[in-house]
């Protein structure tokens, strides 16, 4: 089979979301699924549908159409502000988009009002991420002007954490988004319907045992896809960690002593470690480099260590067990090696388990997009 390629168990991520969408359902908060680590894959977005996600989102405007194309009719916000480029598509394709700059929420109410539309709009707020977001104190005057703004409604807001900064929220911290849903009303009056607390960094926090308060949903990505916490890497019970996995083939390999080791510590330790061992290790070259995924993000099976990458070829070391040249390894990836790994068009996708969930996505709902391919 074509090499490298990523190997994708549909039902892993089926089973994932709908184990997500069950717990967090219990506690009232309802599961937006993000597509954009796998640009949209309309059979990744469809086994999170299946899983029972309520909606998608993604970052990009290209993968949302990708999804529409397929015939994912379900609601579609934009996680990353819109682009002012990029309006009419955003208001075709999108049901909601999340913002921070008050001129593109009026270029959107403009084209929205152009094409007969109304556009959802959630406020991003700014709480410890310092990546997107509206200060709280400019909260309150700021959903006025949206309310006030023709073409677009405001659905609710948001917070964002840990994407730049690598800190978890708090408790403290959903508490506050809480008490500025309930302000926004008092300021303004209309229902803050969405109270988007984060993404799969919130889960330890959701899924304890403090109240939720106003957070009635939560947008997760890495939690569906890789089963895994972002903040600690640590794999979260009751999900697959294994629903994608990276095929790449040998082309080199050989016994080679490992490398003298460097002056880096203490000197006298140092004399220690330059004795040279004649112990040959086994050193893997695999046809697949940082152009095709983050390298550094890749997952071996125990025994296999990773050594090193540049932009075609990847060096692992397989101790004293050599590897032919022309079989495959296979690898885990972390979300930054997934992201790359699945953008890369070198790279080949390949998906298991379709014909259940096609069935399962027909009956679900009609297909107004539909395209025979
Ligand atoms: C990527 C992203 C998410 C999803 O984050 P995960 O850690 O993958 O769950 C949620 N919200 C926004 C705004 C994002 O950019």
């Amino acid at each position: 089979m074509t090499s490298p390629r990523v190997e994708v168990n549909l039902g892993k991520i089926q089973a994932n979301a709908r184990y997500l969408v069950r717990r967090l359902g219990a506690r009232r908060i309802s599961v937006t699924g993000v597509t954009k680590a796998v640009c949209g894959h309309p059979d990744v977005a469809e086994a999170m549908l299946d899983g029972g996600v309520a909606s998608l989102a993604d970052a990009r405007i290209k993968n949302v159409v990708r999804m529409r194309t397929a015939g994912i009719t379900c609601p579609i916000s934009l996680i990353r502000a819109p682009l002012l480029s990029e309006m009419e598509d955003v208001i075709q394709y999108c049901d909601a988009s999340y913002n921070t700059e008050m001129d593109t929420i009026l270029k959107l109410g403009a084209a929205a009002k152009e094409q007969g539309a109304s556009h959802d709009v959630i406020l991003m707020v700014e709480m410890g991420d310092m990546r997107e977001g509206i200060l709280q104190e400019n909260l309150n005057d700021f959903a006025a002007q949206v309310i006030a703004t023709p073409g677009v409604a405001l659905k609710g807001i948001a917070a964002n954490f840990a994407c730049l900064g690598d800190v978890a929220p708090t408790g403290g911290d959903m508490a506050m988004l809480s008490r500025l849903a309930d302000q926004v009303e008092g300021a303004c009056g209309p229902f803050v319907d969405l109270v988007s607390g984060g993404g799969s960094a919130n889960l330890p926090w959701a899924l304890g045992d403090v109240s939720t308060g106003r957070v009635d949903n939560l947008r997760l990505g890495e939690a569906i896809l890789l089963g895994t916490d972002p903040v600690t890497g640590h794999p979260i019970t009751g999900l697959h960690t294994d629903a994608f996995t990276l095929f790449a083939e040998v082309i080199e390999t050989s016994r080679k002593p490992s490398p003298a080791p460097t002056m880096s510590i203490a000197p006298e330790l140092g004399m220690l470690n330059l004795v040279r061992s004649d112990d040959l290790r086994a050193r893997t070259i695999l046809a697949v480099g940082q152009q095709d995924t983050d390298a550094s993000g890749l997952m071996f099976s125990p025994g296999t260590a990773f050594i090193g990458a540049t932009g075609d070829h990847t060096v692992v070391d397989s101790a004293k067990a050599a590897v032919p040249v022309g079989s495959e390894m296979k690898m885990g990836m972390n979300y930054s090696a997934l992201m790359r790994a699945m953008s890369a068009p070198d790279v080949a996708k390949v998906v298991h388990g379709k014909q259940k969930m096609n069935g399962s996505a027909k009956d679900r709902e009609a297909h107004p997009f539909l395209t025979l391919v």
